[in-house]
Protein backbone atom coordinates (compact mmCIF):
# COMPACT_ATOMS: atom_id res chain seq x y z
CA UNK A 1 0.00 0.00 0.00
CA UNK A 2 1.19 3.21 -1.27
CA UNK A 3 -0.06 7.21 -0.93
CA UNK A 4 -1.47 8.77 -3.04
CA UNK A 5 0.96 12.13 -3.97
CA UNK A 6 -1.82 14.01 -4.48
CA UNK A 7 -4.81 13.35 -1.26
CA UNK A 8 -2.68 11.14 1.03
CA UNK A 9 -5.04 8.56 0.25
CA UNK A 10 -4.57 4.91 0.67
CA UNK A 11 -4.17 3.16 -2.64
CA UNK A 12 -2.93 0.52 -4.41
CA UNK A 13 -0.40 0.27 -7.65
CA UNK A 14 -2.08 -2.04 -10.28
CA UNK A 15 -1.67 -2.85 -13.71
CA UNK A 16 -4.57 -2.95 -16.44
CA UNK A 17 -4.13 -6.13 -19.21
CA UNK A 18 -2.93 -3.18 -21.55
CA UNK A 19 -0.21 -2.29 -18.99
CA UNK A 20 -0.62 0.93 -17.85
CA UNK A 21 -0.44 1.52 -14.04
CA UNK A 22 -3.33 2.49 -12.39
CA UNK A 23 -3.94 3.80 -8.17
CA UNK A 24 -7.03 1.97 -7.18
CA UNK A 25 -8.41 2.49 -3.14
CA UNK A 26 -6.79 0.70 -0.94
CA UNK A 27 -9.89 -0.03 0.89
CA UNK A 28 -12.02 -2.77 -1.29
CA UNK A 29 -15.41 -1.13 -2.17
CA UNK A 30 -18.15 -2.97 -3.24
CA UNK A 31 -19.54 -0.82 -5.58
CA UNK A 32 -16.09 -0.66 -7.28
CA UNK A 33 -15.97 -2.35 -10.56
CA UNK A 34 -12.23 -3.72 -10.50
CA UNK A 35 -11.23 -6.58 -9.15
CA UNK A 36 -7.50 -7.75 -9.02
CA UNK A 37 -5.97 -10.89 -10.51
CA UNK A 38 -2.85 -11.75 -8.21
CA UNK A 39 -2.31 -15.26 -10.03
CA UNK A 40 0.73 -13.35 -11.79
CA UNK A 41 3.51 -11.15 -10.29
CA UNK A 42 1.53 -8.00 -11.02
CA UNK A 43 -1.27 -7.34 -9.48
CA UNK A 44 -3.83 -6.61 -12.89
CA UNK A 45 -6.71 -4.87 -12.93
CA UNK A 46 -9.10 -6.71 -14.05
CA UNK A 47 -12.59 -4.74 -15.08
CA UNK A 48 -15.69 -6.46 -13.98
CA UNK A 49 -18.98 -5.54 -15.58
CA UNK A 50 -21.13 -8.36 -13.79
CA UNK A 51 -23.80 -7.12 -11.22
CA UNK A 52 -24.82 -10.43 -10.41
CA UNK A 53 -22.26 -11.29 -7.84
CA UNK A 54 -21.06 -14.47 -9.60
CA UNK A 55 -17.30 -12.75 -9.52
CA UNK A 56 -16.91 -12.91 -5.88
CA UNK A 57 -13.38 -11.37 -5.72
CA UNK A 58 -13.02 -8.21 -4.31
CA UNK A 59 -14.22 -5.40 -5.73
CA UNK A 60 -11.73 -1.94 -6.26
CA UNK A 61 -12.51 1.62 -7.32
CA UNK A 62 -10.03 3.41 -9.07
CA UNK A 63 -8.56 6.44 -7.31
CA UNK A 64 -8.98 8.61 -10.39
CA UNK A 65 -12.66 8.33 -9.74
CA UNK A 66 -12.42 8.91 -5.90
CA UNK A 67 -9.41 11.35 -5.49
CA UNK A 68 -10.58 14.80 -4.28
CA UNK A 69 -7.30 16.39 -6.00
CA UNK A 70 -8.10 14.04 -9.56
CA UNK A 71 -7.75 17.36 -11.68
CA UNK A 72 -4.23 16.38 -10.83
CA UNK A 73 -3.99 13.53 -12.26
CA UNK A 74 -5.08 14.78 -15.91
CA UNK A 75 -1.56 16.40 -16.13
CA UNK A 76 0.45 13.82 -17.46
ZN1 LIG B 1 -5.76 11.05 -4.33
Amino acid sequence: VSACRSCGAPILWAVTPGGRRIPLDADPDDAGNIALDTSSLKAVAVFVADADGTDTRPRYRSHFASCPQAEGWRRS
